[in-house]
């Protein structure tokens, strides 16, 4: 199939043309949550711009097959293997056991992305059912000489390769400042930037995930999982692998080492990295505990489709600055686009070229490294053109299938709930006020009236402690 489609690649860093191992079909796989707590807004934008590049890349044809793991064991709260274990800090935070705080957070972070519109990868994986394959490539790294063990953990042996810091021109000691925020040297290690596949000797002595294994009981590190569930469902080559840009180092840089350590060959052809969502304090994190949610977002009153229209707005690879001012002004341009869509009538004949042609430059514009605010752009100038509405129509309805923000559906599902159209809702609502103004003057027979020709049109009104109400007859 024709490749239009172009991205950043992280590996070569540049903006490259898209060629998948199999012609039309894509293996792509992004690093899912860890389950100790509600996701943060911030992580929702790495998986609202990683379900756009999805979108994308089916709306252009091709066939993809998404895999995302669960992380329920291993992640320490330093990314380089120290620290307390991110579950087991959840766990005892909340008083339960670590299962029911995975479990508690998976349906939590689903919910939010169902809010988000957010398609659920094709493979959804927890770690914790993996753990024959985990062993299984640990003892292959041990035979091949890439793993060793030392004071009863397994360490990847950063050593054995050609290159490790595949990402990065940055030496060694400039890229650990960072992730070692709370340094502590593993004297186990041989090199320093090698790092666990296996703990056994683990510090908590109430860590409640064990296994057997043949180095004894103990859990998995962080890194092997990743690199494991996805040969488990996408098998020896990847085309695509995502995650936010925390993620490059040492995350995903330890899964290319032990993967290509494994394989003999290269793993995967292209990374996307979405950058971070920032509040003015900085990089929003779970772990600084006070932290922006989804539901949070909704029991203030904003819709969540609102949030995924801001993201998009701006590209994935620009830092994004979150603020309650610019959520409003989103809020007000999001519900002025879908009310205009809403007026446009749905019946008539579709301009066939002019269908193509707007759906060419808004394909165009995405396959232009994800440029998401182009395809907005797109949608609006479409809007304004000199086509038909159901021209229109049919465009919106086309485009939301890779932006999912409800353009046609948004006002229908409002009225849905009050059983009346846009226009008729409009029209109750002047009445309303009319009828209001009318009992100000103390004109109680217009105010009657009122209530009577709404009664004609099957509506019935109330005058409630908190203000006017109406419902269908
Ligand atoms: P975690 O649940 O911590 O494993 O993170 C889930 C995903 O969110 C990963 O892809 C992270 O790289 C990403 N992420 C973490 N913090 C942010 C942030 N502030 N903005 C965008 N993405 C983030
Ligand atoms: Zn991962």
């Amino acid at each position: 199939m024709e490749n239009k489609m172009q991205f950043y690649n992280t590996l070569s860093k540049k903006v490259e043309k898209f060629i998948p191992n199999e012609d039309g079909k894509v293996a792509m796989y992004t690093c899912g949550p860890t389950v100790y707590h509600f996701a943060h807004i911030g992580n929702l934008r790495s998986y609202i711009m990683e379900d756009l590049l999805e979108k994308t890349l089916r709306y252009v044809g091709y066939d993809v097959k998404r895999v995302m793991n669960i992380t329920d064991v291993g992640h320490l709260s330093s990314d380089a293997d120290t620290g307390e274990d991110k579950m087991l800090k959840g766990a005892k935070r909340e008083k339960k056991s670590v299962m029911e705080i995975a479990k508690f957070y998976t349906d939590a972070f689903f919910a939010d992305c169902a809010k988000l519109n957010i398609k659920t990868p094709d493979v959804v994986e927890p770690a914790t059912n993996c753990i024959t394959e985990f062993i299984a490539t640990i003892e292959k790294l041990i035979e091949t000489g890439f793993a060793y063990e030392a004071g009863g953990n397994i360490y990847f042996d950063t050593s054995k390769l050609q290159e490790y810091y595949v990402f990065s021109n940055q030496n060694e000691k400039e890229l650990l400042v960072g992730v070692r925020e709370d340094v502590e040297e593993d004297e186990n290690k041989r090199n320093k930037s090698d790092f666990v596949l296996w703990f056994t000797k683990s510090k908590f002595d109430d860590q409640e995930l064990k296994w057997e294994s043949p180095w004894g009981i103990g859990y998995p590190g962080w890194h092997i999982e990743c690199s494991c569930i996805s040969m488990k469902h996408l098998g020896e080559y990847m085309d695509i692998h995502c995650g936010g840009i925390d993620n490059i180092f040492p995350h995903h840089t330890n899964e290319i080492a032990q993967s290509e350590a494994v394989l003999g060959h290269k793993w995967c052809n292209y990374w996307f990295h979405v950058h971070h969502l920032n509040d003015k304090a900085g990089k929003m994190s779970k772990s600084k505990g006070d932290f922006l949610t989804v539901s949070l977002l909704e029991s203030k009153g904003y819709n969540p489709l609102v949030y995924r229209f801001f993201c998009l707005q701006s590209h994935y690879r620009k830092p994004l600055e979150f603020s309650y001012e610019v959520l409003d002004n989103m809020t007000s341009t999001y519900e002025k686009l879908v009310k205009r869509i809403s007026t446009l009538k749905k019946e008539g004949k579709i301009d066939q070229e002019k269908f193509a042609q707007y759906r060419e430059q808004f394909e165009a514009a995405l396959s232009n490294d994800l440029n998401s605010s182009m395809a907005i752009t797109v949608l609006y100038d479409m809007l304004k053109a000199d086509i038909s509405d159901a021209t229109k129509y049919a465009l919106a309805e086309s485009f939301d299938e890779v932006l999912s923000i409800n353009l046609t559906t948004a006002v229908q599902a409002e009225t849905t709930d009050t059983g009346v159209d846009a226009e008729m809702e409009a029209y109750i609502l002047e009445k309303i006020e009319e009828r209001k103004a009318a009992k100000k003057e103390k004109n109680f027979a217009r105010a009657d009236e009122i209530r009577n020709e709404l009664l004609e049109k099957g509506i019935i009104i109330e005058d409630t402690r908190e203000g006017v109400k109406w419902k269908k007859a």
